[in-house]
């Protein structure tokens, strides 16, 4: 069924990002917004725009009655929920799609599934998909972990079935550790999930990350549009993503994606999913599945030359995917920068009114931003401010072209993290794609 109107339930970059793909199929948009972002440019984009409550997102973004309500008011058709916020709650795709409303996004089945990281790793597994070695599921028996430990060899890694956000994870050098550290995972994890559940696996030394972009049509047909290498983290957030990984062969991404697409596929899975792995020695593990649009989605988009929002929402009427995976080539080469209102060396956060915006512009070069001059950005929310994507012929074209639309960024009236990325940028073992997952700390640690 063809949607007329879209509801956006999210805020910033992602909500500007969904209303120019549904303005460019001709499909309207309502923004929702907090009280504290009445003057934000999604909501001055939007054909209509409803405040839904203060600035806490408990009582905004996620205030699931509220967003309800006004879609409801606006008789928008639709919901499409971004990243973060509400996109990964299952219950409220189930609340969504029950009252009539077509829901933007995986089937909440698998969304539930996914969102248990033991239910997602024996669902990843049962498809094929290789896993880290660990535990079968959820651990409880400190005798039992003992054994698997042993077999697996230490270090091995606690993590929280229910776990987000890089939290909820203990390493564990030794047999000695192993008990105490158990319990502390347990329990902190009950404290801050509210589900105690714990499994163990290896862990990997000195991984990269890279993750593997899939679309499937919800009837048994899936795609995927190649990896993104997202290994500069800081506190397992991701900095910048580049696709292609650096460190990937033609032959290894067809394997490997095709996997992936035939995974979806077995599973009849729905709309834009990423299916992340950590790679080492040449080998991927399964880690987890994002069952929804991921911030770093542009670099695929602009190797690809597809719009996954429109995709998205095409799928979301009952289309087919409109393209096949032979149809999919990838060319050339893409970085992400996320940018930051952060102080870029003690990335202490440094909210503030834009005195002066001037971004960069010229071939290839995309800026995704909710920012303009005299914005007041907000302290309540996340503090990425904006993403600047360049494309390139060649990953060496890229980054020359990243350094000068860097260097024409202007963000005054706050700190920005624009300067660590200039300084990565000059650094030899980036510019050769010499990195994994522990790279970044280790550099910012030298530097400070
Ligand atoms: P979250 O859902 O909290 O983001 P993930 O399972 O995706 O948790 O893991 C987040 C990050 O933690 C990974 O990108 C990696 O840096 C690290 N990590 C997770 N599992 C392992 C492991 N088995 N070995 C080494 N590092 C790991």
């Amino acid at each position: 069924m063809a949607i007329e109107k879209i509801l956006i339930a999210n805020r910033g970059e992602i909500a500007l990002r969904i209303h120019r793909a549904a303005h460019e199929m001709g499909i309207k948009t309502v923004a929702v917004h907090s009280t504290a972002d009445a003057d934000a440019m999604h909501v001055r984009l939007a054909d209509e725009a409803i405040c839904i409550g203060p600035p806490s997102a408990t009582d905004s973004y996620l205030n699931i009655p509220a967003i309800i309500s006004a879609a409801e008011i606006s008789h928008a058709d639709a919901i499409h929920p971004g990243y973060g916020f509400l996109s990964e709650n299952a219950q409220f795709a189930e609340i969504v799609e029950s009252h009539g409303i077509t829901w933007i996004g995986p089937k909440p089945e698998h969304i539930r599934t996914m969102g248990d990281k033991v239910e997602a790793k024996r669902t990843a597994g049962a498809l094929g998909l290789p896993l880290v070695p660990g535990s079968d599921g959820a651990i409880e028996d400190v005798e039992e972990a003992k054994a698997i430990a042993r077999d697996i060899g230490y270090p091995v890694i606690i993590k929280a079935a229910s776990g987000g956000g890089g939290r909820g994870m203990k390493v564990v050098n030794s047999e000695e550790e192993l008990e105490t550290q158990m319990q502390q995972a347990g329990s902190e994890a009950k404290a801050a999930f509210g589900d105690a559940t714990v499994y163990l696996e290896k862990y990997l030394g000195n991984p990269r990350h890279i993750e593997f972009q899939v679309f499937g049509d919800g009837n048994g047909h899936a795609v995927h549009l190649g990896e993104r290498d997202c290994s500069l983290q800081r506190r397992h957030q991701k900095v910048l993503e580049e696709a292609p990984s650096p460190v990937l062969a033609t032959a290894e991404r067809d394997r490997m994606g095709n996997i992936c697409a035939k995974a979806m596929a077995d599973m009849g899975y729905r709309g834009a999913g990423t299916i992340e792995f950590l790679w080492e020695n040449g080998e991927f593990y399964f880690i987890e599945m994002n069952t929804r649009l991921q911030v770093e989605h542009p670099v695929t988009e602009m190797i690809t030359g597809i719009d996954l929002v429109r995709e998205q929402i095409r799928v979301a009427e009952g289309k087919p995917l409109s393209f096949k995976q032979e149809e999919v080539t990838f060319t050339g080469h893409a970085v992400e920068c996320r940018i930051n209102a952060e102080d870029p060396r003690t990335f202490m956060p440094s909210p503030g009114t834009v005195s002066w915006y001037h971004p960069p512009g010229g071939l290839y070069v995309r800026v995704d931003s909710g920012l303009y001059h005299g914005y007041k950005v907000p302290p309540y929310y996340d503090s990425m401010i904006a993403k600047l994507i360049v494309y390139g012929q060649t990953r060496e074209g890229c980054l020359m072209r990243l350094r000068r639309a860097l260097g024409e960024f202007v963000i005054e009236g706050m700190k920005t993290t624009i300067p660590l990325h200039q300084r990565l940028l000059e650094e030899p073992d980036f510019q050769n794609g010499n990195y994994t997952i522990k790279w970044l700390e280790e550099w910012l640690a030298k530097d400070a």
